[in-house]
């Protein structure tokens, strides 16, 4: 553990949250005919990010017992490798990079992935109203100014970067809250006069809550905070696996778990007994179920729409549960014989032309098309929560429509080909970036989110509860693993 990690949980200690438990103890759950029992100390829902990487510090590092539930057929979550049949490239759609935070590396080394450095493909910048198809007359910040506005900002952010990451264990209450967190983000840029980086800031990372001159700046800087900056401005690195596949990591991760995984598979009923820790009966795709009896639970998938149905939930838990606000995001691989080669089509609303840096798309929305060599292209689609998978595919499509009946691109003459997008691949990221208003915040909404941590033998990890950066999930891990095993 590192001197810093070390620091950071003296300084969390007496903060840990009361531990209360449901009133009414429900009847054990037996072993129904067929079913597998095991017993092990932590059942962890989710193998991404935070979920993968707290299954091996606690079996590897605090000798816990563990079994990891995941409901896809690999561990990573949000990475998305998409090896392209033609040329055998394997090209990574979802999660394109790691900060260098914290034990990255170490973690790196230490699941046997050499690293490299991210590649990067130039292409032609086009920007295009998405909306009417008609591209756009628009200038984007010269180099100096966006790295200018980027410093401003790294500096502005990094005043609440202690209250914000690795996760909310020093976020203050009510009136103490600053009101700096709590304004439009775009105020929040006016005051500090880093205009000339919203476009950076918006399509690096910043997209996922949609308009950020709208976005309260504090889901903003955990959606790009400081340590973006500081990445975007070379001042702490970022890396890939040497090989260019980010699923390297969580392959390898998965060879390490070995049969303390099961793939496929979601929980259909979560118990917490008093005293007795958790029942977690789960079915795999064939239908095959078992029951997980285990001391603690972490969970690590966002907490929100159909993931916490199997719960016994009691009143606080839904609660706070109720109160969540999320995006829902998709990536995918493209072809269409339309887009033109080496040319990345950037989605901004007209009034952006020709150097209004604060306009910005709102939710849903396709935010951008980038050539990946080749014909391939890569789509981001944004939504709000109730944008499912087949509106997103749609919305890429009324996009390129669009931008066809507008003439920014066209067919190559006498094409007879396919008119529609072609998806070689596609990722449903599903809900992210948890936020809830300002007047929810001033009431304490923070600290009746972290006082379920404990709750019911029931703690948690992953983006809702700390910032949507890989590395800093692990970051946050090393706080919370340490909390979940008190007492065991
Ligand atoms: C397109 C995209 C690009 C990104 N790029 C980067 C980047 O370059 N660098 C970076 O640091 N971060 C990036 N991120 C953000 C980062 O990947 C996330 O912050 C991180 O993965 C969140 O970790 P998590 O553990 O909370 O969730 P996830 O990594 O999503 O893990 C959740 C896991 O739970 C599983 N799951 C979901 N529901 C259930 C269920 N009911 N039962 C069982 N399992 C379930 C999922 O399959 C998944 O494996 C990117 C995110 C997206 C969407």
């Amino acid at each position: 553990m590192s001197s810093s990690t070390k620091n950071v949980l003296l300084r969390t200690a007496g903060l840990l949250a009361a531990l209360t438990f449901a009133s009414a103890a429900p009847a054990e759950q037996a072993a129904t005919a067929g079913q597998r029992v095991i017993h092990k100390d932590v059942v962890i829902l989710g193998g991404g990010a935070s979920g993968a990487h707290a299954a091996v510090r606690l079996r590897e590092d605090f000798g816990k017992s563990i079994v990891l539930v995941e409901k896809q057929g690999r561990l990573g979550g949000h990475v998305s490798t998409y090896i392209d049949p033609e040329s055998g490239r394997p090209i990574d759609f979802g999660v394109q990079s790691f900060i260098d935070i914290g034990g990255a590396k170490d973690f790196f080394a230490r699941m046997n992935v050499s690293i490299g450095t991210p590649g990067r493909i130039v292409n032609k910048a086009r920007y295009v109203d998405f909306k009417t198809g008609e591209e756009l007359d628009y200038v984007p910040p010269a180099a100096a100014d966006r790295t200018a506005g980027l410093t401003k900002f790294a500096a502005a952010a990094s005043k609440y970067e202690s209250m914000l990451l690795p996760g909310y264990w020093n976020f203050p209450a009510g009136k103490d809250i600053p009101e700096e967190l709590l304004m439009p983000f775009g105020d929040f840029a006016r005051k500090y006069g880093f205009e000339a980086a919203m476009p950076t800031i918006f399509s690096v990372t910043g997209l996922g809550v949609g308009d950020i001159t709208k976005e309260l700046t504090m889901y903003v800087l955990q959606a790009f905070g400081a340590p973006m900056a500081r990445a975007m401005l070379g001042q702490v690195p970022t890396f890939v696996p040497a090989s260019h596949r980010n699923q390297d990591l969580y392959d390898n991760i998965a060879a390490l778990l070995g049969s303390d995984v099961l793939y496929s598979t979601t929980a259909t009923r979560v118990e917490r007994k008093p005293g007795c820790g958790v029942e977690v009966t789960v079915r795999d795709r064939a239908g095959r179920e078992t029951l997980i009896k285990a001391k603690r639970i972490l969970v690590s998938i966002e907490p929100v729409g159909n993931n916490m149905a199997p719960f016994d939930l009691d009143r606080q838990e839904r609660a706070v549960f109720a109160k969540m606000d999320y995006s829902r995001i998709y990536a995918g691989i493209v072809t269409n014989a339309a887009l033109p080669g080496a040319t990345s089509f950037t989605n901004f609303p007209t009034d952006a032309a020709p150097s209004n840096y604060m306009a910005f798309p709102e939710l849903p929305f396709t935010a951008r098309f980038d050539n990946l060599g080749g014909d391939l292209f890569r789509v981001m689609i944004l939504g709000d929560r109730d944008t499912m998978a087949c509106a997103a595919k749609r919305n890429a499509q009324a996009s390129l429509d669009r931008m066809l009946q507008a003439g920014t691109v066209a067919f190559p003459e006498g094409f007879a080909g396919r008119r529609k997008l072609t998806f070689k691949a596609f990722a449903d990221h599903g809900p992210m970036h948890v936020r809830v208003t300002a007047d929810q915040l001033r009431a304490g909404f923070v600290q009746e989110q972290y006082a379920l941590q404990g709750h019911r033998d029931t703690w948690y990890t992953g983006g809702a509860w700390s910032v949507q950066f890989q590395t800093i999930l692990w970051q946050y891990n090393d706080i919370v693993i340490p909390k979940l095993l008190q007492g065991m």
